[in-house]
C-alpha cells in the first residue's frame, strides 16, 4: 500500500531539555511506522564515530550551547530529502532557533503542513529529571535511575552513564539557552491551526496519550477543513 502525501504526519515535537521529546518521539514514530529524526542523536552518533561533524559539534554540545544554524539546517535538509519521510516523520530537537524554523518552513514547501506539539514542563521538574537521567553507553537508550536502579540498560544490558551534558552546570546552561533561543518558537508556531501544547509534567504514558490525542485533533480539523464546500459549513 502506498501512503499518500496528504495523509503524512509531519510532526515537530517542541519542548525544553528533559521534557521527554525523545521518549515520546520514538514511541509515536514506532506506532505510526514513520522515521524519528533526533538532531541530538545524529550529533551524538557523529561524536561517537569521530566524524568531521562530531569533531565540530563536540565542544559546543558539552558546553550546553547550540551548534550553528547553518550546519544544523544542512543536516536536516539532507535528512528530509530522503524518500523514507514521504509517509511522515517525527522531528525531535529541531528547530531550536527561529532561523531553523524559517528554514524548515522553506524545506516543507509543497508538503503536508507541519503539526507542532509543545511538551510543556516547569523548570524545577526538568532539573530534577535530568539529574536522574542516565543513558546506555552502548545503545544510547535513556532511562531514569528510579526505574533502573540496577544500573544496566533495559534494552541491551549495557552500562548506564550520566550523559556528558547532564551535569548540573551544563543543565543550567541548556535551560538558559532554551529560554533564550528556543522558547520563542512557541510564539512562532502558536497561531497556526496545527499547533498544540500538552502538559508534559505527567507519566510518560499520560504524555504519550495526550500527544496522540493532540495530533488526532489536528488531523480531524484538517480533514473537516478539506471537505467539499457546502459539506463543511452549517
Ligand atoms: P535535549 O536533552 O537538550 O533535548 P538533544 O539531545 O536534543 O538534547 O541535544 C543535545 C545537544 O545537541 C544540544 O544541547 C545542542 O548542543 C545540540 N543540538 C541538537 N539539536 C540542535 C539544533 N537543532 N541546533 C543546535 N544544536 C543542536
Ligand atoms: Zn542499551
Amino acid at each position: 500500500m502506498t501512503v499518500t502525501m496528504g495523509s503524512a504526519i509531519n510532526l515537530v515535537v517542541l519542548g525544553p531539555p528533559g521534557a521527554g521529546k525523545g521518549t515520546q518521539g520514538v514511541e509515536f514514530a514506532r506506532g505510526h511506522g514513520i522515521p524519528q529524526i533526533s538532531t541530538g542523536d545524529i550529533l551524538r552518533d557523529a561524536v561517537r564515530s569521530g566524524s568531521e561533524l562530531g569533531r565540530r559539534a563536540r565542544a559546543t554540545m558539552e558546553a550546553g550551547r547550540l551548534v550553528d544554524d547553518e550546519l544544523m539546517i544542512a543536516i536536516v535538509r539532507e535528512r528530509l530529502d530522503r524518500e523514507d519521510v514521504a509517509g511522515g516523520f517525527v522531528l525531535d530537537g529541531f528547530p531550536r532557533t527561529v532561523a531553523q524554523a524559517v528554514a524548515l518552513d522553506e524545506i516543507m514547501t509543497g508538503r503536508p503542513p507541519l503539526i507542532v506539539i509543545d511538551i510543556a514542563v516547569p523548570d524545577d521538574a526538568l532539573v530534577a529529571r535530568l539529574a536522574r537521567r542516565r543513558v546506555c553507553g552502548a545503545c544510547g537508550q535513556a532511562t531514569s535511575v528510579d526505574l533502573s536502579p540496577e544500573s544496566r540498560c533495559g534494552r541491551c544490558g549495557g552500562e548506564l552513564v550520566l550523559r556528558s551534558d547532564d551535569t548540573e552546570s551544563v543543565v543550567r546552561e541548556r535551560l538558559r539557552v532554551y529560554a533564550d533561543a528556543t522558547r520563542p518558537l512557541v510564539d512562532y508556531y502558536s497561531q497556526r491551526p496545527s499547533f498544540r501544547a500538552v502538559d508534559g509534567d505527567r507519566s510518560p504514558a499520560e504524555v504519550g496519550a495526550a500527544l496522540a490525542a493532540a495530533v488526532d485533533a489536528v488531523l480531524a480539523e484538517r480533514a473537516a477543513g478539506r471537505a467539499p464546500a457546502g459539506e463543511s459549513r452549517a
